[in-house]
Parts: C-alpha cells; sequence; structure tokens
C-alpha cells in the first residue's frame, strides 16, 4: 500500500510559535516532516504503525519521475 502524502499524524502547537506544529509523537516539525514517513523519528509510534500496517515509503520510482520537471524555471 502507498499513499502520497502521510498528513494524518496526530499534531500539537509548538509552544511560542504560532503556526507551527509538530508530530505528538516524535516532535519533529509538519514542515520538516513533510508527509513523509521519513520524516518521522524511526522511533516515531505514529512511523512505527504505518511500517507495521505495511505501507511503503515514499522514495524511489516517485521522487525520480518528478525531479526533472522541477528544474525548469
Ligand atoms: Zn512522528
Amino acid at each position: 500500500m502507498k499513499k502520497p502524502y502521510y498528513i494524518d499524524y496526530p499534531q500539537e502547537h509548538v509552544e511560542g510559535h504560532a503556526h507551527t506544529y509538530q508530530c505528538v509523537y516524535c516532535k519533529v516539525v509538519t514542515t520538516t516532516i513533510n508527509g513523509s514517513i521519513e520524516g518521522h523519528l524511526p522511533t516515531c509510534e505514529y512511523r512505527l504503525k504505518l511500517e507495521g500496517d505495511g505501507f511503503e515509503k515514499n522514495a524511489d520510482s516517485h521522487s525520480l519521475a518528478c525531479s526533472s520537471s522541477d528544474e525548469v524555471d
């Protein structure tokens, strides 16, 4: 199974930052996670659950296919 973005993890407000949110489990901010499983720490409960459920990490062919279009302008 595979999803383009993994954004259904529980988030919490980062104290002192009005518009910044972080994963409840691993405390990595959402802008760093950027919708990918790898954005979470290897020990993150959410990441472990997804991997345990059989979700693939979104790397390999997907990123390769998109890389060329970003280079133009
Ligand atoms: Zn996390």
